[in-house]
């Protein structure tokens, strides 16, 4: 049977902007995948997706999905208006934790997607606001099928709800000269410790660790975890002098006022002085290791 295709003028004007949109990914789903049972999915989602926007009302409800032996790590939907969008009545998402420093290869990331077009919608997210890879839309006897088959080749869920959270770590010394910590050793470290805590939802409220190799933070784990794990340096900042001026001498005549402005006065805590030779001295008890400088000149 011909799959019903729904009119979607609210959800057209999204289409519109500069940016890729999530309505053209679910609209080609749903008009290019060539399993009927997602192209069905797809096409019943946009249709509750603009009666949504007609409405101005969400119709999504929570309730309680899990694996066995599990307490979290998914996010139930049931749709109040399935009996209008019957093929994506039940819509729930799989929360499905990432290897340290999001560190995937081709294969993996093949034998992912393989299984959830099987399982589910096809819809995915690397990654959720949490760092978890979203899996996005399946009934509630799929979830059970899809945790089983990626379960077998080594991926575990997320954490949802009030538990120790997903942690999450930068990309850190593997691909990064900033690095000051092992993050992906402390990482492992914390999966290993709170494992129960991340599947069994225990606490009051959730608990989010995450960890950075340096005060660049590009994990955010000052702003988004309870506990932030950040790299530092415990002795002095050494420098490299000739590079120093070989930064300085590359921005010709006005170099020496281009670092002064930039990168001198820019110290939070007045810790460096750039001499009348053009070396560098750093004031180490008072660097208060913000990396601003680090990050002017990496090299030096
Ligand atoms: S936080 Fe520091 S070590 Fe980690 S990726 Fe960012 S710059 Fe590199
Ligand atoms: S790391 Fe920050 S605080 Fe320390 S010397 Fe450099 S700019 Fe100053």
């Amino acid at each position: 049977m011909a799959k019903k295709i729904y009119e979607t003028p609210m959800l057209d004007e999204l289409e519109n902007g500069p940016w890729p949109s999530f309505i053209s990914g679910i609209k080609k789903l749903r008009d290019e995948h060539p399993d009927e049972r997602i192209q069905d999915v797809t096409s019943s989602l946009l249709g509750q997706l603009e009666h949504s926007y007609e409405t101005r009302k969400g119709y999504w409800k929570g309730g309680t999905v899990s694996v066995f032996g599990y307490g979290g790590g998914i996010i139930p939907r049931f749709s109040e208006v399935g009996s209008a969008f019957p093929e994506s009545k039940e819509f729930h998402t799989i929360r499905v934790q990432p290897p340290a420093g999001n560190h995937y290869t081709t294969a993996m990331l093949r034998q992912l997607g393989d299984s959830w077009e099987k399982w589910g919608s096809g819809l995915q997210t690397f990654h959720g606001q949490t760092g978890n890879i979203m899996f996005i839309g399946t009934t509630t006897e799929n979830t059970q099928h899809f945790f089983d088959e990626i379960n077998d080749y080594g991926w575990d869920l997320g954490g949802a709800g009030p538990c120790v959270r997903t942690a999450m770590s930068c990309v850190g010394a593997s691909r990064c000269e900033m690095s000051c910590a092992n993050e992906h050793g402390i990482h492992r470290h914390l999966v290993n410790n709170f494992t129960d805590d991340v599947h069994r939802p225990a606490l009051p409220y959730k608990f989010k660790f995450k960890v950075s190799g340096c005060p660049n933070d590009c994990q955010n784990a000052i702003e988004r975890a309870d506990m932030a794990i950040i790299g530092t340096w415990r002795d002095d900042m050494k420098v490299d002098q000739e590079e120093v001026k070989n930064y300085i001498n590359a921005k010709g005549e006005n170099g020496r006022q281009y670092y002064i402005d930039n990168m001198v006065s820019r110290c939070p805590t007045n810790a460096l002085c750039l001499n009348d030779d053009d070396t560098l001295t750093v004031d180490n008890r008072n660097c208060v290791r913000c990396m601003h400088c680090l990050n002017v000149m990496p090299k030096a």
